[in-house]
Parts: structure tokens; sequence; C-alpha cells
């Protein structure tokens, strides 16, 4: 869930993929609600899967079904990584998906109602909140916790909120390393502050269902300590179906980077005709972030977005049949102007209503002549550049009445 703010509801930030279909230009558009398990590049055929959601999912020979392509556009993104230390996938919670964000909800309120049950023990451990990556999502999420705890907490369960605890655990020397040096003191001196815990040069080796086992790089020592919700927010991986198309497509398309398909500047993967990639799955020597993928994406209601009018204007281009077209549409994806970034900066929330934006490119990235900006004005226009990212009016209108809604009642404590 690549929107910043873990506390609002998913219901304002999701977006119906049929829904917005219906609404913009890509009405002839086919939905399916499936997974696509297999990429047959020689035959140009993808196998899916539909996912798994409710009982009819379950059953039916419609379960696994094949589809021809002439073109192929992969916006698969990326999962979360673990690296294989073990314990992680069983123990932790994510924070990539929106259902991500609502299993989070359910465990941090129930880890409150079970502390304030009579004669619970071990409080310090229950309410021990671990976020093991000090990149954007994990600091963002320690930030949301803060926020919950100083307000929510302090109000609905006053007796439990000094047991709470909160520690972020990063394996480099800082948190947010890709943000300029002085941002980064600005957001470790905040958390200190705010009795946020910051483990830097700490390593996860090994997780339980109730230790997290770390080894300090600097002195070697080896550690372990008690939780009660395990965050894991240590970056992204590969997807198994991208993994795959890499291997069969051979060196060229895994040549600049072995976890994404290498594409061109026309977003085409290296070493075929008729396959693209953009977002996550994508590398374009481009951090794999929301900005990137919304610069290169394929919606064909946005005219600035690169590969979308590409498509549109090379099946203008196309005159005859599809398969004499094919040709046009190849040459004029050929000889069209390449995908060309435009960084508009990066934000990341720290709590209290405090954020810090970095406009400093990466060529200026030590001190950033364009500058860098943090406290409650980044906070605002952090928000208002998310806002406007909605795709849907209705979004927008959900969102702010939901923003508005715990400005005056505070976030909602129930499971939901
Ligand atoms: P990340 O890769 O940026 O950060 C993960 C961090 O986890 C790294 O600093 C790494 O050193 C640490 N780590 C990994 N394994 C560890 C271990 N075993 N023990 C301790 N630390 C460990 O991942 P992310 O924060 O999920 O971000 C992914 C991408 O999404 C990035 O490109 C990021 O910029 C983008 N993003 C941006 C925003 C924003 O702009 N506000 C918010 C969320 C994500």
């Amino acid at each position: 869930m690549k929107f910043p703010q873990c506390a609002v509801d998913t219901r304002c930030i999701i977006e119906p993929i049929r829904e917005y279909c219906r609404r913009s230009n890509a009405k002839h558009a086919i939905f399916y609600e499936a997974e696509c398990l297999h990429i047959d590049e020689k035959n140009n055929k993808i196998k899916c899967k539909r996912t798994p959601q409710g009982v009819y999912s379950e059953k039916g020979p419609w379960n696994e079904f094949e589809l021809d392509y002439d073109y192929l556009v992969v916006a698969t993104g990326t999962q979360s990584a673990t690296f294989g230390i073990p314990g992680v996938k069983e123990n932790a919670l994510f924070m990539k998906v929106a259902t991500d964000g609502r299993k989070l909800r359910g465990r941090i309120i129930d880890s409150l109602e079970s502390a304030n049950i009579p004669g619970a023990t071990d409080l310090q451990s229950l309410l021990h909140f671990v976020v093991v990556g000090g990149g954007p999502t994990g600091v963002e999420c320690a930030a949301e916790l803060h926020d919950f705890v100083a307000n929510e907490v302090k109000e609905f369960f006053p007796d439990l909120a000094d047991k709470v605890s909160i520690t972020l655990i990063e394996a480099l020397p800082h948190v947010l390393s890709m943000f300029s040096k002085s941002l980064v003191e600005y957001a470790e001196q905040k958390f200190h502050r705010d009795s946020i815990d910051v483990l830097t040069r700490t390593l996860v080796t090994k997780v339980d269902e109730t230790h997290v086992y770390v080894k300090n790089l600097e002195s070697g020592e080896t550690s372990k300590m008690p939780y009660g919700t395990l965050l894991w927010a240590s970056g992204i991986a590969t997807r198994p179906v991208i993994a795959e198309l890499i291997k069969n497509l051979g060196e060229e398309a895994g040549q600049k980077s072995p976890r994404a398909l290498s594409v061109d500047g026309h977003m085409k993967v290296l070493g075929t005709r008729n396959i693209f990639a953009l977002g996550d799955c994508a590398f374009m020597n481009l951090p794999p972030t929301a900005q990137v993928a919304a610069q290169q994406v394929a919606c064909c209601g946005f005219t600035g977005k690169y590969l979308g009018r590409l498509i549109r204007k090379g099946r203008n281009a196309m005159i005859g049949d599809t398969k004499n077209g094919t040709h046009e549409f190849d040459s004029y994806v050929e000889n069209a102007e390449e995908f060309n970034y435009n960084h508009m900066g990066a934000f990341a929330y720290l709590g209290d209503n405090a954020a810090i934006a970095d406009f400093s490119t990466k060529a200026d990235a030590a001190g950033g002549i364009l500058g860098t900006s943090a406290g409650t004005t980044t906070y605002f226009l952090w928000r208002s550049v998310y806002f406007s990212k909605l795709l849907s009016f209705r979004n927008r209108v959900l969102l702010g009445v939901n923003w508005v809604f715990t400005e005056i009642f505070g976030r909602d404590t129930s499971r939901r």
C-alpha cells in the first residue's frame, strides 16, 4: 500500500478497477480478477489462476485459464522481501497491500485488548511494537504507531499508554538513507524525542513467535528482544512470475539487474519485441517508487503518462489488419520519444503532523541545491501531493471526509 498514513480507511484510497475502466476512456478493457502465474513469451500466452477470495474461486474448472496476447504490459510490482530470514514469513506482519494494513490494525487492537484483561502479564512484551527496516515504509509506520499511542491509546487505554514501546531496527548506519543528511538527522532526532528506540547498524537474523534475534554489526554482539507485534519493512523482492520470465528470456532481460526486467527507453523489455514492463518490476536505473511508476504507467485516461500515451499513439498509427498493424506499431514505438523521468522530490511522514521533503536530485543529493524542507508545512504539502494523486473525485471526497472525521473524533479503534 504505497499510500502514507496506514491509519486511513482503505476504502478511501482503493479504486475498483472495474469502475475505473467504466469511467475512463478504457471502456473496451476487459478485467479478470486473477493472478498471472506464467508468461510464455515464446508462444505469446499467459497462464492465470483465479485469485483465491472466496468459495467460488476454490472450485470449478474455470479456475485456471490461458490468454493470448499480441503485446503484453507487465506491471506486477514486487513483494515484501524477507531475505530468507527464519521465522519472518510465519510471525511478521507486512505493509505492502491494503489487506496488510487491516491485519496490522487488527493486531494492534488485539494486543491492547489482551493487555487490558485483568491479570494479564508481561505487558511490556505484549505492547512492544518492533518495526524492521528504516526505509520510508518502516519510518512512516513507526511514526503512525507513535501517533496512535500518543492519541488514541492515551485516551482509550490510559493505563496502558506508558507501557507501550516502539523500536525501529535498521541494518545501515542511518534510517532513510536515500534522504539528504540534514533530513536524516532531523528524523533521527525527532524519533529520539518521541521515545521511538532507533537501533541502527543492527541486523535482524532470526524471528520466532515471541522474540526478534539481532546482531550489532559494529560490535558483532548478538541478543534477542521480546515483541508483541512485529512489522517487517525490509524492502522489496522479485515476484516468482517475474523471476521466471527473466530466467527464460536470458541474459539481456536481466542484464541491468537480476531482480527486475531490464527495459529500454520505451519501456520495452530488452531482448523482446512485444513485452513492456513498468513500475517496480521494471529496471531503468530509477528508484522503485510510486512516483516513477505513476509517470511510466499505462493508464489510458491520463495523457502525460508515458506508456499509456505511447500505446494509444502507436495504435492510432496502425492501419490494416492486426497482423500487418503490429509492424506499424513496432516502428512507431521504435521512433517514439524515450521516457524521461521528472523527479518531483521525496516525502516521508515522521509523526505529530511533521514530514520531511527532499527535492534534491541524485546529482545534488549531498546538500540539495533544490532544497529540503521539514515540519508541519511540509506535512500539509505531503498530504496535498498524495491527495492530488488519487485517481477519482469519489476517493478525494471520501479521503477528505475521513481526514476531517479523524481530526474531530480520532482514529477508529474498532477492528473492522
Ligand atoms: P527500503 O529498501 O527503502 O528500506 C528497507 C530497509 O530495511 C533498508 O534500509 C535495509 O537496510 C533494512 N533492512 C533490510 N533487511 C534488514 C534486516 N534483516 N535487519 C535490519 N534492517 C534490514 O524499503 P521500503 O522502505 O519498503 O521502500 C521500498 C521502496 O518504496 C523504496 O524505493 C522507497 O523509496 C519507496 N517508498 C517511498 C515512500 C515515500 O516516499 N514516502 C514510502 C514507502 C516506500
